[in-house]
């Protein structure tokens, strides 16, 4: 099978397609004809090497995928051959044409989602659902500021908080970002660009701040984040790069606080919680995937060079 080898870290050209021996599935383990793999900012932290987890070398990178069971293992009573399926993790990774996973990490894909979107869930819809139910705790009545809401992540996060029924600001760098953050439910959408937008976020609250905030770039926004914060006021770190400083006293005031989490880890019972909750989601169709772009498996360096620029609109996939 034709796979993407890592065989030294760092940047995207160590990213090599090559011909592999297809895996077979052990005990408790699926093979998955993967159709289309997810990509994801981790990966590109992962292989330049300055991820807190270190894959042994050489390895494949990817755990979103989505395609069709071709073999199962013994004692693998969940799903059988020909069943469509998405991955949460796998054993041997998703930027290939077959990927090996645990029984426990494939996940039936419902019939109205395709294998493109299936390759967008579950990183970006388990980060969004976790931030949302597990961390934020939110409630129908509060508002949420998902700041970064044109990403994989952020697009996840628009659709579920409309769903849950909180009121759902989002910001977006670019005008097309702007647009799909709105069309997939946001009730205001606010240009991270444009000097002031904090102040536009304010004055759309009534100037009472915002109940909760997902934060995707905390280095750049955390410091101004606390600021519009309502009373009780939630920050969920979800992506950062780099240090910034705050003043703990604008948290004092209101009784804010600052979580931060990875999907890493979650425990069992939150995991079985949002693979329900997003199958729901899927299935009655408030959680629609949105793919931006769709490259060959060949390009993922290309791939892995695009996820870090700006101009988000959705997800990149690689066609396997
Ligand atoms: P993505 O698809 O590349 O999207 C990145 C998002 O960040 C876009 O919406 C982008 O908007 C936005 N952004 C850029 N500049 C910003 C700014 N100054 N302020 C606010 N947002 C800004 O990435 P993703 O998959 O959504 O992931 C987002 C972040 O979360 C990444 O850092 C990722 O590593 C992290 N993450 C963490 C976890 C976890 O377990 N904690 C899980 C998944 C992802 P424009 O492009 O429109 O400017």
């Amino acid at each position: 099978m034709k796979a993407i080898r890592v065989h030294e870290f760092g940047g995207p050209e160590v990213l090599k397609l090559e011909e592999v021996p297809t895996p077979k599935p052990s005990a408790g383990q699926v093979l998955v004809r993967i159709h289309a793999a997810g990509v994801n900012p981790y990966e590109t932290y992962m292989r330049a090497g300055n991820y807190p987890l270190k894959p042994p070398l050489p390895y494949t990178p990817g755990s979103d995928g989505a395609g069709v069971v071709e073999a199962v293992g013994e004692g693998v009573k969940k799903v059988r051959a020909k069943d469509r399926v998405y991955t949460g993790r796998t054993a041997s990774g998703s930027y290939a044409e077959y990927a090996l996973a645990l029984e426990e990490e494939v996940h039936p894909l419902p019939a109205k989602v395709d294998f493109k979107q299936g390759a967008g869930i579950w990183v970006p819809y388990g980060t969004a659902y976790h931030a949302l139910y597990h961390q934020a705790k939110a409630h129908a009545s509060e508002t949420v500021l998902v700041h970064g809401a044109s990403g994989g992540v952020g697009l996840a996060a628009v659709q579920i908080g409309r769903a849950m029924g909180l009121s759902v600001l989002g910001t977006a760098g670019t005008p097309r970002g702007l647009e799909i953050a709105k069309r997939e439910g946001a009730h205001a959408v606010f240009d991270h660009r444009k000097a002031g937008y904090q102040d536009e976020i304010l004055q759309a609250t009534g100037n009472r701040g915002v109940d909760i905030i997902l934060e995707m770039l905390a280095n750049v926004n955390l410091s101004h984040d606390t600021k519009l914060l309502a009373n009780n006021g939630r920050i969920i770190v979800i992506g950062s790069r780099g240090e910034v400083t705050i003043n703990p006293r604008e948290l004092m005031g209101r009784r804010a606080s600052i979580r931060g989490f990875t999907l890493w880890g979650i425990t069992p019972t939150e995991e079985a919680d949002i693979h329900a909750g997003i199958f729901a989601g899927l299935e009655n169709g408030t959680l629609r995937p949105v793919v931006g772009k769709e490259l060959p498996l060949a390009d993922a360096s290309r791939a892995h060079k695009e996820i870090l620029e700006p101009g988000s609109a959705g997800k990149i996939v690689l066609i396997c």
